[in-house]
Order: structure tokens, then sequence, then C-alpha cells
């Protein structure tokens, strides 16, 4: 290593002061190095400087931070007036307007202004890193050092080499990342980096299960915050995003992996973008909003009804002593035979109910699917087709939710919802991994990090089985007859060889 190290960095120009850069400004000052805080809006920079001491002095009154630690942080924010103030910085970290051409005019300035062996860094969300650098005369000097909103909360920051970064470069800025008290994770020039690509698997599929009639947007939200764990449901997430910042993301994402069947967009999200009905922002998306706040709508009732006996079918997964336990708590009868007035419930995993019906030959009027895969804690989900009779479907909700869990009924649906959602998460996982977008260590990371997910999609291959979240894909992709579903190469591989989610690819 030349003399690039932790200790080199002292002196670290912000370019833009604006939502992020005032973030960015923050972390580096309190992270104990000098900034250089520019904007070529006049004020701009001093505001955010005000903003920052504010945030301090509420840390330093909640008892986050000492006084003086926080007072020798704001005195460690410099505000310069010209770009060539920026002469001695070690770094330059940029965060300005999102806009290719004008990044690249900035990044050609500043070469000509640093000293020659300084880092160039762009907070770019979507444009490539090497695109950017191609405007520089040494390209081995920039890289991306992706924060997230709001900066100071979020943990996670990607550092993202382009195709000629050297790679003192990317170990500074993973250095840099630590001392700014980041958790960074490193991630190859791709689109959407880490993040924004991993994002694929939730949200979307979500969208896709909505587009299909299969669940109510409030009952995919209860579904997937109940034993699955997600502290946001999909479609919550969506409109707090904003149908205007996560329909083109996804857009730019399916465009740039020149249509990859498993990134494909939602039309229904389009559709709200060009309509204006844009989420929580624009007082109503999925939902309703009263003030800024949700509105959850009430879950139906449920009945009365119960069957009078029940057979627990021959389930691809083991839920079946779950399932016993439940109904023998309700007092309802299990039979092993079938009679006329058998209430069926099967444990699927992957397999649609129209599909089991028929393989097995069912009365598909009282035949019903329950997810078992989470367990049967938090919200049930009771599958039905358009089969299914009245009285069936009364029968098996009221016995479902006889000890007063939520029960979600939803539409036929290979995997319901949560199995499919899961299976999508960990596939966009497993496509990121075998492309080396990022390691599977990294990519759980950014999971935790960057999408507040419970576990990241290794960990959760981990416990639910890798082969089992193959065998989901396979149903779906063979229901649906859609590349959109086929289980990642990276997948297939390891269920083959029975090894491990995360185990890296040999070396060559
Ligand atoms: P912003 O509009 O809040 O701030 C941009 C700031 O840059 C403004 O203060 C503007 O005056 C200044 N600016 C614009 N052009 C400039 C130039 N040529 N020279 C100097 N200053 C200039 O935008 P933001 O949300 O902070 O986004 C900044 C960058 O960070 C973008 O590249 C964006 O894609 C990226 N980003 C944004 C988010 C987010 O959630 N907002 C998250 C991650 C990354």
């Amino acid at each position: 290593m030349d003399d690039y190290g932790k200790n080199r960095i002292e002196l670290v120009g912000v370019i833009g002061a604006g939502t992020m850069g005032q973030g960015i400004i923050q972390v580096t000052a309190t992270g104990g190095m000098t900034v250089l805080a520019y904007d070529e809006k006049p004020g701009a920079a001093k505001a955010a400087k005000e903003k920052i001491a504010d945030f301090l002095d509420r840390a330093v009154e909640k008892e986050r931070m000492t006084a003086a630690d926080a007072s020798a942080a704001t005195d460690r924010i410099l505000i310069i007036d010209n770009l060539e103030d920026l002469a001695k910085a070690d770094i330059v970290v940029e965060a300005i307007v999102e806009n290719l051409d004008i990044k690249k005019t900035l990044f050609a300035r500043l070469e000509s202004i640093v000293a020659k062996d300084a880092i160039l860094a762009s907070n770019t969300s979507s444009l490539p890193i090497t695109g950017i650098a191609a405007a520089c005369e040494s390209p081995g000097r920039v890289a991306g050092l992706h924060f997230f909103n709001p900066v100071p909360l979020m943990k996670l920051v990607e550092v993202i080499p382009g195709l000629r970064t050297e790679s003192r470069v990317v170990d500074t800025l993973m250095d840099v990342g630590v001392r700014m008290g980041r958790e960074p994770v490193l991630c190859a020039d791709s689109p959407g980096f880490l993040v924004n690509h991993l994002g694929r698997g939730y949200m979307p599929e979500a969208l896709r299960v909505l587009s299909e009639g299969i669940a109510t947007h409030a009952d995919i939200d209860r579904i997937m915050t109940g034993a699955p764990g997600f502290r946001m449901g999909p479609v919550t997430l969506v409109d707090m995003v904003g149908a205007d910042v996560a329909s083109p993301v996804m857009d730019a994402i399916y465009e740039q992996y020149y249509h990859e069947p498993a990134y494909q967009p939602s039309q229904i999200l389009s559709l709200r973008r060009q309509g204006g009905i844009l989420g929580r922002k624009s007082g109503g998306g999925f939902y309703e909003y009263s003030e800024g706040r949700k509105i959850e709508p009430k879950p139906v009732s449920i009945p009365d009804a119960r069957p009078l006996r029940v057979r627990i079918g021959n389930g691809e997964i083991e839920g079946a002593n779950a399932l016993n336990a439940l109904v023998e708590a309700a007092g309802v009868e299990i039979q092993s035979g079938s009679s006329e007035d058998t209430l069926t419930v099967l444990p699927l995993l992957g397999t649609g109910l129209s599909t089991a019906i028929a393989r097995e030959g069912l009365d598909p009027t009282r035949t019903v699917a329950v997810d078992t895969l989470f367990g049967l804690r938090g919200v049930r989900t009771l599958m039905i087709t358009p089969a299914t009779s009245d009285e069936a479907r009364a029968q098996a909700h009221g016995l479902l939710g006889a000890d007063d869990t939520p029960v979600a009924v939803i539409n036929d649906s290979p995997g319901f919802v949560a199995q499919r959602l899961v299976a999508m998460i960990v596939n966009v996982a497993c496509h990121m991994a075998q492309r080396g977008v990022a390691s599977p260590e990294d990519i759980d990371k950014g999971s935790r990090l960057g999408l507040n997910y419970p576990e990241g999609p290794f960990e959760l291959a981990k416990e639910i089985g890798s082969n089992r979240i193959c065998q989901i894909l396979e149903s779906l992709e063979s229901f649906y007859g859609e590349p959109r579903y086929r289980p990642a190469s990276w997948l297939r591989r390891r269920v083959d060889l029975g090894l491990p989610l995360d185990s890296p690819d040999a070396g060559l």
C-alpha cells in the first residue's frame, strides 16, 4: 500500500449540500474529518451547516453525544465558495443533481483542481460509475460512495468501484466509510447497485400478487408483517416511497438489465404514477390517508361456522402437526378418509390449490389450503379457488380463526403470498451473487441495513431450506410458464450439490 491508509484522509470535500450532501457532511464531521462543503446555490452550504448544528444539539440534549464533541464536529465543517478551495482535499464526495453530463463535467473540472492522487467519489443512485469516470484523465481515482436517506440514521454505505477503479481507492473508501460510522458493503458497478437491485424481490412481487387479485393490499401487508417478520408491509412501503419514485426505479433497472423478466415492473404502479395517485405524499395511494396517517382497512370478521370433520391432506410440507393441534383445539374431528361433509385442508409448498386438487382428484368445492411454511403464528393464510363453496370457505375461515388469530383469505396462487415473496427475494439475491454484484455476506448486510428486512436472503434461505425455495420457484415457473420465476443458476446449482446457499463459486 502506498501512502493511502486510514490516517491519510483528513480533508474531505462535499459538493452539493442538499438532502444527501447535508447528511454526508454531518457523518464526515462526526467521523473526525474536516469537511469542505460547497454548493452552487449561494447560502445552501451554510444553511446545511446550521441544520447539522441543530441536529447535533438535539443529540447532546438526548445525551447521545457530548457538547464538546458536537461543537468540535460543527467546527470541522468549513464552508467554501469556490471549487478551487478543494485543492487540498484528500477525497471529494459529490452529491449534486442526478444528471450524467453535469456530473461528468464536474468530475473533469475537479481533476484540474485537486491533487493527482485525490479520490473522487459520487453518491449517484442510478448512474454508472464507469460512465462518470470516463470524463476523467485518471478514471482509476473515481468510485461510487452511495449513502442512504436519511444519512445519519441509515448505517449502510455502498462502495462501488467502476471498471477502472484502483484497489487503493476502494480500500480507502471502505476505511473512510467505517470512520464515518457506516457499515460499508462492496458492490459492482451495476444497475441499482446493491440495495436497489435487491429491492426487486419484495415490492414488485407484492404488486404482481395484487395485480392478479390474489389478495387485498391490506392482507398482503398483514401476512408479510406476521410470521415472516417484515417490519413494513410491501404495499405500505410502496405508498411510503411513492409511485413517482418507485415506478421509475423499477423501469430503470428493468431497462438496464435488458428486460430481465425477474425485474419486470408493475403496470398498476406506473398507472398510479401517471394519475398522480402517488401514496402518502399525495394523500392517497393503495391506502387512504388522513392527516398523513394510513387508514387501516378493517379485516373481514371471522365467521362462527366450523366444519364437522376435517381431513388434513398429504401436504408438501410438514405442517400437519401444527394444523392437527389447531383443529383439535377448535373441537373439530380429524378424519383420515373423507365423506361428503369433510373439509380437506392442504398444507402446500409452492403448488397452487387448483393444481393440487386436480393432481390428487379432490373435491374442489370442499378443499382449501393453508400456508404453514412460517408456522401458524401471526396472520394465517387460507387459500381458496373459484370452485370453493361458500359453506366450505366460511367453515375453513371460522376454523383457522377459532382462537381469534386473524385470517387472510386469498385466491389461488402458487406459493400463497409469503412463500412467493420470500422465494423471489432469495432468487433476486442469487441472481445478484451469480452476477458478482456483491458477496452473499454483503447482500445480507445490505438487506438488513438498507432495506430493513428482518434477515438477509441467504439467512432466510438457511432457515427455510434452499431446496424449498427452489421448489416454490419451480412451481411458479411451471404454473405461469414465465422465466420470471426460473430459479437462479446460483440457487439451483447449490441445491443440486447440497451446498449452503452462501458458498462461493470456485475462484478461476
Ligand atoms: P438535492 O436536490 O436535495 O440536493 C442537490 C444539491 O446539489 C442542491 O443543494 C443543489 O443546489 C446542488 N447542486 C446541483 N448541481 C450542482 C453543481 N453542479 N455544483 C454544485 N452544487 C450543485 O438532491 P439529493 O437528494 O441530495 O441528491 C443528490 C445526489 O444523491 C443525487 O445524485 C441523487 O441521485 C443521490 N442520492 C439521493 C438519495 C435520496 O434519497 N435523496 C439517496 C441516495 C443518493
